[in-house]
Order: C-alpha cells, then structure tokens, then sequence
C-alpha cells in the first residue's frame, strides 16, 4: 500500500499473505491509509501481486540491539561508528547522512523508497533518486509475529513501526552485496533510527532526529567488484522472503564516548 496527499507520500506498508486473509489485510491497509496522524491520504494505491510458495526464500529476523543516546547528534555520531564498523567508507557514510538529513529526492523532499550508495565511493545508484529502491514483499509468519510482539512488550517498542522496520532491515541484510543500511524515519514525532549491517544486526538509535523534523529516509550501502546492480534491485523490490523467527534480543548499551 502507498498513500499519498498532495503529491507527497503519506505512509506505505508491504505485505506477504496467505489468499485466505487478503480482503481483512486490504481493509486494514485502506483504514490504515485514512487514519494516518499526519492526514488522510487523498491518494490510496493497493496492489497485490500473486507470489508462488516456491520462490519464498525463509529466514531468521536480525538480532537487535538498543545504543541510548543523549541527543540526535550523538545518535548521529553513534551511526556514523556503526556504519564505518560495517565496511562504509567514512566520506560515504557522511555523505548518505546529510542527505537523508537534507531530504535525499532532487526536490529536496523524502524519498519513496531507500537510496542505493556505493560503500567505498559514497555514488548514489539508485536508478531514479525521487522514487528510490522500494523494498516489497516481505512479512513475518504469524507464529513469529507473536513471538516478536512479546519479545518486544518486554522491552517497550512493540510497534508497528518497529516490527516493520525490522523484517525491511532483514530483508535488506540478505540482499547481496548490501553492507549496511541507515534509516530514519519521515514521521516528525518519531525521532528514532537504525543501523543494520550483517555482523551488528538491527542496532536502534532512539535519536537521529529532532522531533518536528520531518525529513527521514532510508540509505542501503552496497560493496562488490562483481556487484549485479538489476539483479539486487530485483531482490529487494520482488524477492518474497518471510521471516519465521525472531532473531536475539540483545541488552541495551549506552554510546561509546
Ligand atoms: P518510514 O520508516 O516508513 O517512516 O520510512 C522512512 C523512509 O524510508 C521513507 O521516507 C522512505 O524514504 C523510506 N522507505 C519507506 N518504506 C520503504 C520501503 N518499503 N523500501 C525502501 N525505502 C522505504
């Protein structure tokens, strides 16, 4: 599902179902899109697409980490370290960092989907940087969703928010050639991010932000001399993968000083 409002995009949401609960989860999508806190989409796009069991590639969640920070800058400086540990040349990592902060699209609005940069140059090689790569068709089986869900109430961030961004981040991790991925999101009361990288897992930065800020984006850092840039892409656009555990819940640490 993607909504919109006046051009802009408004929220989006990947799923990965079984035909038997596609009219309850198209509803929920459609009442999803409507009662968004920031306004109701004037513009309301489902698309559902037949997926064959067979091309289901199945996987572990990441593991998750908390890194508190006292400040956005902080989580700023906090994600940079955690990048540079993934393999992101430094100037790359910055580079993708001021341009989520400064609206990454050539409008200097968000983007749709998540910038493509090269880990070592810092090139951006997202085919079309207004819309990005948008990363689809991905859930969790509803055995793991329970599991996630408890998990997560333990540790106070059983949201949404944070249950999609983590199977995004899963995906993403098992796409070849990505190092890394950086995102924050567009949502100006939700100040948290992420740093996921294979070795690290899904590390939350509860600030990278401002709050009020309304500029968030996503940027997936790739590596490789042999690396097959349409082949990635069809990977997170139209590979399904679901995810049928959580990963390790690791306990929250405070920023390196
Ligand atoms: P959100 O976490 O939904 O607030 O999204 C934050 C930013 O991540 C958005 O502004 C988009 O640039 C990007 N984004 C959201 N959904 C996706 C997706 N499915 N694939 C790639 N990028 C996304």
């Amino acid at each position: 599902m993607r909504a919109s409002r006046d051009d802009a995009h408004l929220s989006g949401a990947e799923r990965l179902v079984d035909v038997s609960t596609l009219e309850k989860v198209a509803a929920e999508m459609t009442r999803r899109a409507l009662q968004h806190a920031h306004g109701q989409a004037d513009c309301i796009r489902i698309s559902i697409d037949l997926v064959s069991p067979d091309t289901v590639l199945i996987l572990p969640l990441p593991a998750m980490t908390t890194i508190r920070v006292p400040d956005f800058r902080s989580g700023r400086t906090t994600a940079l370290n955690l990048l540079k540990a993934a393999g992101v040349a430094m100037p790359a990592a910055e580079s993708a960092l001021a341009a989520i902060a400064g609206g990454a699209s050539p409008s200097g609005g968000n983007m749709r989907g998540a910038m493509l940069v090269d880990a070592v140059t810092g090139e951006r090689l997202e085919p079309d940087s207004r819309r990005g790569i948008r990363v689809s068709r991905m859930d969790l089986t509803p055995e793991a969703e329970r599991e996630l869900r408890l998990e997560l109430e333990k540790l106070g961030l059983d949201r949404p928010q944070v249950r999609e961004a983590l199977v995004l981040s899963g995906k993403v991790l098992a796409a070849p050639g990505v190092v890394a991925e950086l995102c924050w999101s567009d949502d100006p009361d939700y100040p948290a991010g992420y740093v996921a990288a294979p070795q690290a897992g899904y590390v939350r930065i509860p600030a990278l932000k401002p709050l009020g800020d309304n500029r968030g984006g996503r940027a997936f850092f790739v590596r490789g001399n042999r690396l097959d840039l349409p082949g990635l892409i069809n990977f997170l656009e139209c590979r399904p993968v679901l995810f049928d555990r959580p990963g390790r819940f690791h306990p929250d640490r405070d920023m390196e000083r």
